[in-house]
């Protein structure tokens, strides 16, 4: 639509663009369009060459005269009533400054994929293109022709069925030429949504009385009855399973029936059976009702207030959480519940649909899209007030919201890993805060900023320190894999101290887990005759191998030296390379215990979320002995009879180049063990090259492990006492993305400079990943006290890469990441 120059719109929309842009731009609101918009609502906008979907974010009643020049005008308007609700338009933009990502994009991510429209390409002939074909008198011979007679009675035809019908290769040509001589014309519209709501015809009685039934036939009357003994009403498919369309269309006719389109939710908990042991009903031990007691409070307060409920393995904080939720639907309030994987949702979800019924709604990304987008409407439109679901729920529309919980806290799966980067747990807490909620964080080991936060009296802190049902937590025992090298050579995997205790665990009849974590990409040293590893002297972060150079490589600074031809701690001269030979785990257990039933749980492996429920169903049951897993396995699931947690590699993650490799390892080792002896009293054994390293010789007191990392933290200035970003450049060509990140290094420490910011940037290195996906890749690492002189430094060397010739398409620029693996 045009608008006429004495007609000029008074009206203006920013619009928030789904593009990797951070920055909003300005359309006209042409007339007819005004007063039909609200905040958040969805326009088509042109861009550049293209027609894109955007986000109103913002009104303008005027605009200076410079500023209206060349404005492009809203092409069309997708909802009236707008999709994106006020408080999430809010916490996306909060979201969208504080990680310097785009805000289109977050937005996009907030909407449920099967409203997100897609575009296609429609081609349609024109009225020179008609006239053009009927001067033809024979049939058409060129493809030129074919095409026009194609299109000749058709309304805008698809290029996708174009392609099908003429082959995609000569038609790219054929069209273009058709364009040209303007007999065609190609363009691009929104194809509609992919998810619909669904309605089903219901059939129910109207009205019935004396003098009515006697009017009905005796097939009438059957049918009638029939709906009565169902209680008056049911879906059309049902009842016309027991008559025919006319009785019924005769029976509407008289007034007796009436049949109409309801609105039904494809549901995702239609195959969930619900086991009995779930619903038991729970006694509360003193831990859980103090912490119980206190959330409530906090909740019916209605003021914004973070908990930490920090409790080992089994000691019952989903009980503490049904508790927290009850009160906030007793309050009148919506609650959130975030899990951090999908393996997670299905016990939980069951469980909670135990207790809530329909109140709950579940969103997480392997829903059908049908299935994603009606859960999203039942909350939007205030059917469903609990939600469950993985880190994008931290968007659901809900309104009112009294409590968020976030399960796992510590978890990895809460960051979003590509653009645009959140984190979901903080998100969480920012939410509750806008919304005056309370937020429960929980963890068996909280991550070091939360315990921090509760250290501080940021968040305030709940304990819950026993067991619920088994008052022993599994032994914990530490297989020194030096002596194990010594006496059993360089390349034993599983050490006879482990095969022992299989053999004895198997043949009491019970089960065991065989950990392991492979991460083929990474490798480092370690000295098997004293156990360490080389480490940076800067960094304190472990030196990762590189095979083909044969050096020790630094990923934070780029700190190299050449291997060592002996240790540098003890001057033994053999090295022990730590990432080789885990794979062989499955091969030998199985050639040793091959009368045993095996199965592995990894990535590889495990492909659908069926699948991997299915191996974890038959290893409850019993069907399964041996069940090797990554760590996949060291979450959430409850197996009874398993008497034996073995870990390969307790160095594997240890030996990441990455700040938090002692944390992730602690973590890792803790939810693994807690798989042991939920039931019975259990064995954890744990095979390290560093058994004196704190974070195994703590075993798995929390407290003693905090202390000792929160000083290696603070030593070396890292989070929580610092703010860190990790800014990334890839490309195919390894000098390109080496060159751009050299430029954007400069640019870093000139803003720097300019802004006498108190940070450090360090140099740029190979990414610890320095090749992914046929693209090499490196970082530059930024680190400093204030997060606000971060966002200024990298705000103004951003606003002069391309000045300085930095190609900004190679670059991402991530705050807090979460791991710099
Ligand atoms: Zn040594
Ligand atoms: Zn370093």
């Amino acid at each position: 639509m045009s608008v006429g120059a004495e007609e000029k719109p008074d009206s203006f929309v920013e619009v928030a663009l789904p593009i990797p842009l951070r920055q909003t731009f300005t359309y006209l609101l042409p007339s007819a369009f005004r007063g039909r918009i609200k905040l958040g609502s969805r326009v088509v906008v042109p861009f550049k060459n293209r027609k894109l979907i955007g986000y109103v974010v913002a009104f303008h009643e005027d605009l200076s005269e410079s500023d209206e020049f060349d404005l492009k005008e809203v092409i069309e308007v997708l909802d009236e009533e707008p999709m994106i609700t006020p408080s999430i338009l809010k916490l996306t933009q909060w979201a969208a400054d504080y990680y310097m990502v785009s805000w289109g994009e977050l937005l996009k991510a907030a909407l449920p994929a099967g409203i997100n429209f897609k575009f296609d390409k429609f081609v349609g002939i024109t009225s020179e293109g008609i006239d053009e074909f009927l001067k033809l008198e024979v049939e058409p011979k060129t493809l030129k022709m074919k095409i026009l007679k194609f299109l000749s009675d058709k309304a805008d035809v698809r290029l996708k069925e174009l392609e099908k019908s003429f082959g995609k290769r000569q038609l790219g040509k054929a069209l273009k030429e058709l364009e040209e001589r303007k007999w065609i014309n190609v363009s691009s519209k929104p194809l509609t949504v992919t998810a619909k709501p669904k309605f089903r015809k219901i059939v129910c009685i109207k009205e019935l009385n004396e003098e009515m039934f006697e009017s009905l036939s005796e097939e009438e009357r059957d049918v009638v009855g029939f709906l009565q003994a169902s209680g008056g009403r049911l879906f059309y498919t049902d009842l016309i399973a027991q008559t025919k369309a006319s009785v019924l269309k005769n029976l509407q006719r008289k007034g007796v029936l009436d049949i109409a389109s309801v609105e039904v939710f494809r549901s995702p908990f239609e195959n969930l059976s619900v086991k009995s042991e779930e619903k038991e009903a729970v006694k509360l031990n003193p831990e859980q009702k103090k912490a119980c007691k206190e959330i409530k409070e906090a909740i019916e307060s209605g003021k914004y207030r973070t908990f930490l409920l920090h409790g080992v393995t089994g000691s019952g904080k989903t009980a503490v959480y049904v508790q927290a939720i009850k009160t906030a639907l007793a309050c009148g309030k919506t609650s959130l519940f975030l899990v951090p994987e999908i393996s997670l949702t299905p016990a939980f979800s069951r469980y909670l649909h135990s207790v809530f019924a329909d109140e709950v709604a579940i969103l997480h990304s392997a829903l059908s899209a049908g299935e994603r987008f009606d859960e999203w409407r039942r909350i939007k439109l205030g059917k469903a007030r609990v939600v469950i679901g993985t880190r994008l729920a931290v968007f659901a529309p809900l309104e009112n919201l009294g409590l968020i919980i976030v399960d796992e806290e510590h978890d990895l799966s809460y960051r979003q890993q590509e653009m645009p980067f959140y984190n979901a747990r903080d998100l969480a807490v920012v939410r509750a805060k806008f919304a005056n909620a309370v937020a429960v964080l929980g963890s068996a080991t909280p991550s070091m900023e939360s315990f921090y936060n509760a250290s501080t009296g940021k968040y305030a802190y709940l304990h819950l320190p026993n067991r619920v049902k088994s008052p022993h937590l599994a032994s914990y025992e530490l297989i020194d894999m030096r002596q194990v090298v010594k006496k059993e050579g360089r390349d034993v995997v599983i050490s006879s101290a482990l095969m022992k205790a299989l053999e004895e665990t198997l043949s009491e009849g019970k089960q065991a887990i065989i950990f392991l974590n492979r991460r083929g990409y990474s490798q480092f040293i370690v000295c098997p005759n004293c156990g360490e590893t080389c480490r940076c002297k800067n960094c304190d972060i472990t030196l990762t191998y590189h095979k083909q150079k044969r050096i020790l490589l630094c990923h934070y600074c780029n700190f190299q030296m050449s291997l060592p031809s002996e240790c540098p701690f003890c001057q033994f001269r053999q090295f022990y390379f730590v990432g080789e030979g885990t794979e062989k785990v499955e091969e030998i257990l199985r050639a040793r215990f091959s009368s045993y039933k095996i199965a592995r749980i990894d990535r590889d492996v495990v492909r659908k979320r069926t699948q991997l429920e299915d191996t974890l169903e038959k290893f409850a049951s019993g069907e399964i002995d041996i069940l090797i897993g990554t760590q996949m396995l060291s979450k959430g699931h409850d197996f009874p009879n398993v008497a034996l947690v073995g870990v390969i590699s307790g160095d594997n993650v240890l030996g990441l180049p990455d700040f938090r490799a002692a944390e992730r390892t602690f973590q890792l080792i803790t939810q693994v063990a807690g798989r042991a002896g939920r039931a019975a009293k259990g064995r954890v054994l744990i095979q390290t090259f560093h058994p004196e390293h704190y974070v195994f010789s703590c075993g798995q007191d929390y407290l003693r492990f905090y202390q000792k990392e929160i000083e290696f933290r603070k030593r070396l200035n890292y989070p929580p006492f610092s703010v860190i970003a990790c800014i990334l450049v890839q490309h195919q060509d390894e000098k390109y993305a080496l060159g751009n990140a050299m430029i954007f290094k400069e640019c870093l420490d000139k803003a720097k400079q300019a802004l006498h910011a108190d940070l450090t940037v360090f140099d740029v290195a190979p990414a610890p990943i320095s090749k992914l996906k046929g693209k090499y890749r490196f970082q530059i690492l930024i680190r400093s006290k204030s997060r606000k002189q971060i966002h200024q430094v990298l705000e103004l060397a951003i606003s002069t890469v391309e000045e300085a010739n930095c190609d900004f398409r190679t670059v991402t620029v991530e705050i807090d990441p979460i791991s710099l693996v």
